[in-house]
């Protein structure tokens, strides 16, 4: 079991059953699926009649906004004055609404469409460690020099603060929660992205390009050809090229 399912599974103890409101197919089963794999229990619902019906035993609720039969503010409304399970709001950009105003409905959070499942996993642990007052389980990946500190959003190469984007810093977490391993191109652009991306894959060589120069240490992320990516710090110093790739004699 990788480390970082074990991690899911500790932090799971407290958050387990989603509720999932969503009536687009092609946003819901993504995210459904994403979730699944990371360790939550998903419950899917089309409509806010449907999410008003299914609340026994939900640990969360993910609202969309835009529902086809109740008003998403409506729904939180309506969940808030019988329950205070945490509530996050999912709104497109189109129908963005103002974050006081969903704060005052009752709501604990909100993202906007379209957004990366890693970002929604962080965004709900959050919440639900403040409705909890439960600590989530460390999660902090040493990887020989280099230090992930996921809770703290913190990046440390022999002590040294490394300051990386929030997606590159996603990118390098997601290679950190499993040093050494060879992940796909694909699996990566799903953890990192989204689980729906349909971007160029070209945004993972920038990204990996990105950390590679900012960590000092190229060689430490290794493209696996055919396959994808994996970290591993104890890799020989680069070869005079420095691009941490392979050499191909070309230099
Ligand atoms: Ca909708």
């Amino acid at each position: 079991m990788k480390l970082r399912h074990v991690l899911t599974a500790v932090w799971n103890c407290v958050v387990v059953r989603i509720l999932v409101v969503e009536d687009d197919p092609t946003i819901a089963e993504p995210l459904v699926a994403g979730l699944a794999r990371n360790g939550f229990d998903p419950v899917h619902v089309r409509t806010g009649r449907g999410a008003l019906s299914s609340m026994a035993g939900v640990d969360l609720v993910l609202l969309d906004i835009g529902l086809p039969d109740l008003d998403g503010s409506e729904v939180c409304r309506q969940l808030r004055s019988t329950s205070d399970v945490p509530i996050i709001v999912v709104s497109a950009r189109s129908e963005e609404v103002d974050r006081v105003v969903l704060l005052e409905m009752g709501a604990d959070d909100y993202v906007v469409k379209p957004f990366g499942l890693r970002e929604l996993i962080a965004r709900i642990r959050a919440v639900a460690r403040r409705a909890s007052g439960a600590e989530p389980a460390v999660q902090r990946f040493e990887v020989g020099p280099l230090v992930v500190d996921v809770r703290a959003h913190e990046v440390m190469v022999d002590g040294a603060p490394v300051e990386l984007t929030p997606k590159e810093f996603d990118l390098l977490a997601h290679l950190a929660s499993d040093p050494g391993a060879a992940l796909t191109r694909r699996s990566i652009l799903e953890e990192v992205w989204d689980a729906n991306w349909y971007g160029s894959s070209k945004t993972l060589d920038v990204h990996v390009a990105s950390v590679r120069r900012k960590l000092g240490h190229p060689e430490w992320i290794q493209a696996v050809r055919g396959v994808g990516f994996k970290l591993v710090t104890d890799a020989p110093p680069p070869d005079p090229v420095g691009t941490g790739e392979a050499p191909d004699g070309a230099a």
